[in-house]
């Protein structure tokens, strides 16, 4: 029995498990795949089983509750958790040194004693944002964690780790859930039933835009995209694209989003013309628009590819959108620019 609050995932979730119970599981282990879809619930799992009183994570017992409570503690029995803070969204060397970590020290902890039955488990949220310092200071207990510490490193963005985190650690690849799955948690969230088309395929398998607000923004740029893609100004249209200093998500993360929702806009604008079905398809009419008029995808798809490898801390936000918005309305004959 598992987590019923956790869907999908199911055999990466039972190996996890058998490898765990046979003690073959890796001292360090980094989970993988889309923004959004349970990794980090994934990793807690492994933990939570252990304090369960039924030793299955079933989310009803005392043993568990700690484990539902938002935002999660930082520190469990058997459990620490690192995880970006601040503006820049990085994870600090404070959290990882050894001298002022009486509190929160991921080395020490690390070699504590684990209570019987138990692994000391230390979940790294978002490892991509480890700054430079605190990933070096890391290096060397990921390659041989004590005896029965498991490190869990989690990321969406396994390219923006530094090679020599990544190296040490085992990849475990996890996909996007079932829409069917997906909605299921949205409905149980409040979303409505006549939103389900356009939330369904917005959200890709995923659970990033279970607040309605994200949801909103998230719409908002695939019209401006669209609009943009249409011939609209980027100064007209960019608005609701470029980052916005109140929002709970690190500057980088935003122009990702973006980013990757032209991406989906290009990617369905080639299934289109190849005759596929539509991944967004409640956007279909402004697709088709892009779809009909003769322009390369190739151009604006590799500028996306090498904006999002290339993508630093705080990027120049607006002058790399609109050098993407200028890559879309390049059309073959058009009359290049006088001087
Ligand atoms: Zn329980």
């Amino acid at each position: 029995m598992f987590d019923p609050n956790l869907q999908g995932h199911l055999p990466v979730r039972q190996r996890l498990l058998e490898r765990v119970q046979a003690e073959r599981l890796s001292g360090s282990v980094v989970l993988v795949g889309p923004n959004g879809i349970g990794k980090r619930r994934v990793a807690l799992e492994l933990a939570q089983r252990e304090l369960c009183f039924r030793r299955t994570a079933c989310g009803d017992c005392a043993g568990c509750k700690p484990f539902k409570t938002d935002p999660l503690p930082q520190e469990l029995p058997n459990l620490l958790r690192i995880a970006p803070e601040g503006k820049a969204g990085v994870i600090k060397i404070g959290a990882i040194r050894e001298d002022d970590l009486v509190e929160g020290g991921v080395i020490r902890w690390a070699h504590q004693a684990s209570m019987p039955g138990t692994h000391r488990w230390i979940l790294v949220e978002d490892a991509h944002r480890l700054n430079g310092s605190s990933a070096n200071m890391l290096l060397k207990i990921l390659e041989e964690p004590p005896p029965s510490t498991h490190f869990l490193l989690v990321t969406h963005r396994p390219e923006a780790m530094l090679q020599t985190i990544r190296s040490r650690c085992e990849r475990i690849s996890l996909q996007a859930l079932e829409p069917a799955d997906v909605w299921k948690i949205a409905a149980s969230a409040g979303w409505a039933a006549s939103d389900r088309e356009s939330w369904v395929a917005l959200a890709g398998g995923t659970l990033r835009y279970l607040d309605p607000a994200a949801f909103a923004l998230a719409v908002a740029q695939v019209d401006a995209w669209l609009a943009i893609a249409a011939g609209e100004s980027f100064a007209a249209a960019a608005g609701p694209l470029l980052p916005d200093k109140n929002s709970p998500l690190a500057q980088s993360e935003q122009v990702t989003q973006v980013l990757e929702l032209l991406q989906r806009i290009l990617a369905d604008t080639a299934r289109l013309r190849e005759g596929h079905t539509l991944g967004l398809a409640p956007w279909r009419a402004g697709i088709e628009t892009l779809a009909r008029s003769p322009f390369e995808l190739k151009g604006p798809v590799e500028a996306i590819h090498h904006a999002l490898r290339h993508l630093t801390r705080n990027p120049f936000a607006e002058s790399l959108l609109r050098e993407i918005a200028m890559a879309l309305k390049v059309r073959p004959g058009s009359p290049s620019k006088k001087p």
